[in-house]
């Protein structure tokens, strides 16, 4: 993080801006909203800018700037005269003085920077990017203008007012937490918007005379195959309200990071080498959590009912008695087809697709082989390399053509996804050619063909 967000209260404060044109003029408007009197150093100043001054009861002080000018009297200053070298000096100086100074548009002389903003006061947003793409936070703070009620300033200011009242009687700070955000999820928070004050007071006392301790429950959620894009809205709610997140190897990072900041993240994953770290263990995690009223997120890579073992994890939270709900993700299947443009079913080369996981059996993988060697049915195989050569021989050896196509996706849906594509014969020694990462996912099947035509990630764009 190369910058620092602060929100600083300006009220009251003296603060100075150097120039006395239109660029002064909109930092006016600015700091004129939040409440700081203003003074302006400048030979002339523009007569709006100057109705702005005296509306701070600022002064206005006519002078060219010079480095002897008492800058440590101001708590902040902005440089905004059209001439970029007393901008300059003007940062100089504040930097000699400790005070804070930014000079417009000139990112190298600022020692703070003014933020693209969403005002819903009391509750204001800023966007800031170092002064690398203000066009980028504009568009940013477009987007967030349109999806961020207008109202919810005036739910911040109902909060503020009760906020002491909640404190005192639910003491637990985590039960306070729940308490606000099944409340900002109630009808109180439409009244508050629409201004109907006394319905919303109601509401609000009700809702603190009725307030019990909440029931823990556990979301087993689907975290999609890696890009964070093609996790589902419910997931991403959901990883959100948490209060702990139980996670897997397969979770990427991007992923995690968009749960709740303040959640207990905990990592269940387990090399393959050490499959012994027991499924009882996590099975035991979950109901502890839930049983003393937490919402825990069991977060799985790909699809939870897919070879992901979610099954027998509801079954213990089933036999506790203890709340929970399944939400389907992206499966590794459908995300590095489609990542790999090879769709898993096709009129002329598919009519059905079959998902397998091999359990290797004295080193051998054990798979019903003769059901696997039909025309027109693409196998998925979700397991790592382990095998792989093993697979594609057993296959050949139960009838299958040597030339039938193979794709190997590796790391599918993120940015270093790689697709190795071979045949039965010889996908095996392909992908020891290159250094492939693991998740991997083996697709077999005429429909690896389309991959050359269909590949979309690797198609440049125009
Ligand atoms: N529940 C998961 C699968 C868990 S089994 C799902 O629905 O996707 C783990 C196997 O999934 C891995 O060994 C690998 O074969 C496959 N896999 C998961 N994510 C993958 C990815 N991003 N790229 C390639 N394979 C992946």
């Amino acid at each position: 993080m190369d910058i620092f967000p602060i929100s600083l209260k300006l009220q009251g404060q003296v603060c100075l801006l150097v120039g006395g044109g239109h660029i002064a003029y909109r930092k006016a408007q600015l700091l004129l909203k939040a409440g700081a009197v203003l003074d302006v150093l400048a030979p002339a100043i523009e007569a709006d800018l100057l109705a702005l001054v005296e509306q701070t009861q600022g002064r206005f002080i006519q002078a060219a700037f010079t480095a002897e000018f008492p800058m440590a009297h101001y708590r902040l200053v902005i440089a905004a005269t059209d001439q970029a070298a007393v901008n300059a000096q003007v940062f100089e100086v504040c930097e000699a003085h400790n005070v804070l100074v930014n000079s417009v548009d000139d990112p190298p002389h600022c020692r703070f920077m003014v933020p693209a903003i969403v005002d819903r006061s009391p509750l204001v947003l800023s966007i800031a990017s170092n002064g690398t793409s203000p066009v980028l936070s504009r568009q940013l703070r477009t987007q967030l203008e349109s999806t961020i009620p207008h109202g919810l300033g005036k739910l911040a200011e109902f909060s503020g007012q009760w906020r002491a009242r909640v404190k005192a009687q639910i003491k637990n700070p985590e039960q306070r937490r729940i308490f606000w955000e099944e409340l900002y999820a109630s009808p109180l928070k439409e009244q508050v918007f629409y201004g109907q004050q006394a319905v919303a007071e109601q509401m609000m006392q009700q809702a603190l005379t009725d307030w019990e301790m909440p029931k823990g429950e556990v979301y087993l959620v689907g975290a999609g195959p890696g890009d964070p894009e093609l996790l589902t809205l419910k997931a991403l709610r959901l990883m959100q309200q948490a209060d702990v997140i139980i996670y897997d190897r397969l979770v990427s990072e991007p992923i995690l990071n968009l749960c709740r900041r303040d959640a207990e993240k905990i990592y269940v994953g387990k090399a393959r080498s050490q499959h012994s770290v027991a499924q009882d263990g996590i099975n035991a995690l979950l109901v502890e959590y839930a049983q003393q009223g937490k919402r825990v997120c069991r977060l799985k890579g790909g699809d939870p009912f897919i070879f992901g073992r979610g099954g027998e994890e509801i079954e213990e939270l089933y036999a506790a008695g203890i709340g929970f709900q399944v939400v389907p993700g992206i499966t590794a299947a459908s995300g590095c087809a489609a990542y790999a443009g090879i769709p898993l079913t096709h009129r002329d080369y598919a009519q059905s697709v079959r998902f397998l996981t091999g359990h290797l059996k004295e080193g051998s993988p054990e798979l019903p082989w003769s059901e696997l060697v039909y025309e027109n049915q693409t196998l998925v195989l979700y397991m790592g390399l382990v095998g792989l050569e093993e697979i594609c021989a057993k296959l050949i050896t139960h009838g299958q053509r040597p030339d039938m196509p193979v794709a190997l996706i590796s790391k599918g849906t993120t940015p270093e996804q790689k697709v190795v594509v071979g045949t039965l014969a010889d996908i095996a020694s392909k992908v020891k050619e290159h250094h492939i990462q693991a998740p991997t996912l083996t697709i077999i099947g005429e429909v690896v063909r389309l991959h050359e035509k269909l590949n979309w990630q690797s198609i440049p764009i125009a």
